[in-house]
């Protein structure tokens, strides 16, 4: 059984879930393409009633799907009662706008007067990561609610119990069956499902690998795909950064969510005249972590989410100091019994370091010195990823003047990432295509019908 909920914390396998069948995803495909031909000729508004009733649920329902997310990764309760929060929030917000997002759009041409509808397409796999176990599901799910592409859902592995609680509650708030089925089905099932001709897309968050191999399945099988893939996001301090509110940010930056976060500030960027100061700085941050019980109010670090996830990085840590880097804090086995690991700072990584074009998945912060602003910018864009970054300074201008500079999908002044349901959320280069969330993501899969009068 590959669907398995093992606390990071303590390492005890608290759940163990079978495999779906053949004949389930089929089932789940019928389903869906029903629900899919009901949907196609009805108002949106309609299911923003359900939406909201989504939304409703989750609020009565808050504590035990944020517990059953740190039982399945780890991360802190008070991080996850914060994601059930949001994906309240990405539900009320399609419940709400959604209809008025869907609406048709005139368009005067020679040839006359028209405008484009956006329908539905059809039933789509979603192929979702565990760092944000609902999270990343309410992207998806709640805009395509609206839009009438029912859901079949393929969540990482290490997070079936939280996700599970999610799709019994659409059930349990009217969505019809089929609109939203959660599978533990394995990769092939994930690629069959994509060839069905019921299926008209996919979309994929998680790691290069996986999004290319989703991709060449969807390729094949001519079905639109979007991927939302790892970041390796830059953190420009310019000369005239305010040192306080660096303070402030810096932190959480890294370190939220135990440093799993595709969107989280891997690589410290730092002029030559503050280098010394802000490794001082982020060490300060660093040593004051508190490990320990997720559950527990007082603890600031969490393990990560697996034993894999720890070994991997650990190992990238390694290669990094075989390649040269300097380990400037940190890097100390963690006495705990959990996937625990010390908050790290490297520097000296060189062009050639292993790790130099590598995602750090964990509380490793990559810190790089630069002579000029020049310098800066190019190292930033010295990376196959190309998801967030931030640019900190006190000149407002100047900050967006550098960030117009940075290949990437998403640039934040003075703040680390964040995600609301009406920013769009997606990169350029190896770190995907498409977008999630707002106006844009709601129009990822749907068919602009165009109607020409006469
Ligand atoms: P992952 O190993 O790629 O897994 C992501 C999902 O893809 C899981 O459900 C996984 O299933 C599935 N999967 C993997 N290979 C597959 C294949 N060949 N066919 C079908 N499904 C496949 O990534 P992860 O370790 O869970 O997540 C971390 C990565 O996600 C990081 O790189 C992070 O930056 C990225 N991420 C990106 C965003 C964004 O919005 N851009 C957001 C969050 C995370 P199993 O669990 O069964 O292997």
């Amino acid at each position: 059984m590959a669907y398995k909920t093992i606390y990071p914390y303590n390492n005890k396998v608290l759940k163990e879930y079978e495999n779906a069948s053949d004949e389930d995803l089929e089932q789940a495909l019928s389903a869906g393409h029903q629900v899919y031909q009901q949907w196609r000729t009805e108002d949106p508004r309609s299911r923003g009633v359900v939406l909201q009733k989504v939304a409703d649920l989750m609020k009565q329902k808050r504590t035990d799907l944020a517990q059953a997310m740190t039982y399945d990764m780890g991360k802190l309760l008070t991080e996850s009662l914060g994601e059930v929060d949001l994906c309240i929030w990405i539900a009320e917000y399609y419940a709400e706008h959604g209809s008025y997002l869907l609406q048709p759009e005139p368009l005067d041409t020679k040839k006359g007067h028209g405008y484009y509808l956006k329908q539905a397409t059809g039933v789509l796999v979603a192929v979702e990561p565990w760092n944000f176990p609902l999270y990343q599901v309410m992207r998806v799910f709640a805009p395509n609610y609206m839009v009438g592409n029912p859901i079949i859902l393929k969540s990482a592995s290490i997070c079936p119990t939280s996700v599970q609680m999610f799709a019994d509650l659409v059930q349990d708030a009217g969505a019809p069956k089929g609109a939203f089925t959660n599978l533990f089905i394995d990769y092939d099932q994930v690629a069959r499902a994509i060839e069905d001709p019921r299926v008209a897309g996919v979309c994929l968050t998680g790691s290069e690998r996986a999004g290319a191999s989703v991709a060449q399945s969807a390729g094949k099988a001519l079905k639109k795909s979007t991927l939302e893939l790892g970041g390796n996001d830059a953190f420009i301090i310019l000369a005239d950064a305010d040192w306080d509110e660096l303070k402030q940010v810096v932190p959480q930056a890294r370190l939220y969510n135990a440093g799993q976060v595709c969107t989280s500030s891997k690589r410290f960027i730092v002029m030559d005249s503050m280098y010394d100061q802000f490794l001082e700085l982020l060490q300060a941050a660093f040593s004051q972590v508190k490990m320990g019980d997720p559950m527990d109010k007082a603890t600031t670090l969490a393990p990560l989410s697996s034993k894999g996830a720890k070994e991997k990085l650990q190992s990238q840590v390694d290669a990094a100091i075989a390649g040269g880097a300097q380990v400037y804090y940190g890097n100390q086995p963690v006495d705990l019994p959990g996937q625990f690991f010390q908050p790290t700072i490297l520097t000296d990584i060189a062009h050639d370091n292993p790790i130099f074009n590598q995602e750090l998945f964990g509380p490793v912060a990559s810190v790089y010195r630069v002579h000029d602003e020049a310098e800066a910018i190019a190292l930033a864009n010295d990376s196959s990823y190309g998801l967030g970054g931030t640019v900190f300074s006190s000149d407002l201008e100047h900050a967006k003047k550098v960030a117009a500079q940075v290949e990437t999908g998403m640039s934040f002044i003075n703040a680390g990432w964040s995600s609301t349901p009406d920013m769009p959320f997606g990169g350029v280069k190896n770190s995907g295509y498409g977008r999630e969330l707002s106006a844009l993501g709601i129009e990822s899969f749907i068919n602009y019908h165009l109607v020409l009068e006469p």
